[in-house]
């Protein structure tokens, strides 16, 4: 049994939802279940209803309810016959009546609680399940569509409802493994859950993953595919290198220390369930299916080259604090760490050393202020247009001398912090934001041009 969930983009029209019936036809003898999250941009269009019904504007929630209608009718209509269509009509305009009448309640009551939210929110994912369902049947796929409130039973923390895993496995072995062992291709919604009493919840927002992974445990799948537009996972940034390359195998560790770099293909940590129970993610491109994509797994072959990837996060400020009169002083590191709270701040990269400490931040419109409230503390400085680069591989771990030979190459660049996290498999640097090309096409063109073939494709 595999799991094959298609994201957003993979099922935002009737071509691409053709796409993944033509897809998974060709993976039926794996025993497939599916998982889909709405269709691209849905659940931004929900939940803006919300909040607008919410607000009391019951004009602006209601057309905006209209134009999801139109467009799940319209790929409906382009995907089934003529007498599909018509009894699917029925189906979907139920559901639009419903969420309809739950958006004039939201309006009476003048309240949008986390809990309506949710029941509001999970309507993206009941309709585009419902349609992927009935376009895989009109094309002799045997699908069953399973309401994953059914299945997927989670906490009451509306809107990050956590699943309750064991009661999860259970329901999951008794309403969809009967239906793949009898030959059906199970059709259900990412995403979405209930509570044990039966109220709708959503697992947090590109929660889809996160189904799918749980499902994937759950049910002991050989292997987890996400299908999105991309070929997978690359050892840089294409628009800066266009000879970057393909990982074909990375691992779970290495995937989420690059999560960070907006590595929008997905974020590790909503697959954990998986690699925890040694069950392989591929990521794969529902538009170039022949593409192997990228495996990611707990433990991967050892690689040839010193790392895996080099990525860089640009708009980031670095904020220097130095206080000569508070050497050695206790208590001077929580102070910091309490002003940038205060001002909800997130730091990612320290340095620090007897007298100073710099930090790095997501360039903001917050940081002026909290500079102010840093000052009543030390010396503050801060300045933008920084960037962070970081390298990213397990062997970073192994390898004696590999930083002499990053910063050996970048001899001629100014570094302005340095750091090696915990993990001991990134070595991360800040830089100038306008060195950013440079610094990787040289990086890049020194330790990937002598590529270990069973890694990088
Ligand atoms: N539709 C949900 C979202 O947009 C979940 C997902 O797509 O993964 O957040
Ligand atoms: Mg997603």
């Amino acid at each position: 049994m595999i799991v094959m969930k298609f994201g957003g983009t993979s099922v935002q029209d009737s071509q691409a939802i053709d796409r993944a019936a033509t897809i998974v036809k060709g993976r039926l003898a794996q025993k497939p279940v599916v998982i889909v999250s709405a269709m691209a941009k849905v659940t931004d269009q929900l939940l803006t209803m919300a909040r607008a019904a919410g607000n009391g504007d019951r004009k602006t929630a209601l057309r905006l309810s209209r134009g999801l209608r139109e467009r799940h009718y319209e790929t409906a209509g382009e995907l089934l016959g003529t007498a599909l269509h018509t009894e699917f009509h029925t189906i979907l305009g139920e559901d639009f009546e419903a969420l309809d009448e739950l958006l004039r309640g939201i309006v009476a009551v003048g309240e949008l609680t986390p809990r309506t939210t949710d029941h509001v929110a999970a309507f993206g994912e009941m309709l585009s399940s419902k349609v992927v369902n009935a376009a895989f049947a009109a094309r002799d796929l045997n699908s069953f569509h399973v309401d994953s409130r059914k299945c997927i039973v989670t906490d009451s923390a509306h809107m990050r409802a956590a699943p309750l895993v064991e009661e999860t496995n259970d329901r999951l072995k008794s309403n969809v493994l009967p239906l793949v062992q009898n030959g059906r291709v199970p059709v259900m919604g990412g995403f979405i859950g209930s509570t044990k009493a039966g109220v709708t919840t959503t697992i947090g927002r590109g929660g889809s993953d996160y189904s799918a992974a749980i499902v994937g445990a759950g049910l002991n799948a050989e292997r987890i595919e996400i299908w999105t537009d991309v070929d997978g996972m690359m050892t840089t940034d294409p628009g800066i290198c266009p000879d970057a390359h393909r990982i074909k195998t990375i691992s779970f560790d290495e995937a989420a220390e690059l999560a960070y770099f907006g590595a929008k293909v997905l974020h590790p940590a909503t697959v954990l369930p998986a690699i925890q129970k040694n069950i392989p993610v591929f990521v794969l491109n529902s538009r170039n299916p022949v593409c192997e994509g990228t495996r990611i797994a707990a433990r991967v072959p050892h690689c040839r080259n010193p790392f895996k990837a080099i990525a860089a996060k640009k708009r980031i400020t670095i904020i220097d604090v130095a206080a000569p009169r508070m050497l050695l002083a206790h208590g001077f590191l929580r102070a910091i760490f309490e002003a940038f709270d205060r001002h909800r701040i997130a730091v990612d990269v320290v340095s620090t050393s007897e007298v100073s400490v710099s930090l790095t931040v997501d360039s903001n419109e917050s940081i002026p202020a909290l500079a102010a409230d840093l000052a009543k503390l030390a010396d503050v400085k801060y300045e933008g247009r920084k960037a962070i680069v970081c390298l990213v591989g397990e062997n970073l771990r192994e390898t004696p001398g590999i930083a002499a030979r990053v910063f050996g190459e970048l001899s001629d660049v100014k570094i302005r912090m340095i750091s090696q996290g915990a993990s001991e498999i990134n070595l991360t640097f800040v830089i100038e934001e306008d060195e950013v090309p440079g610094v990787i096409q040289r990086l890049h063109k020194v330790f990937f041009t002598d590529l270990d073939q069973e890694i990088f494709a």
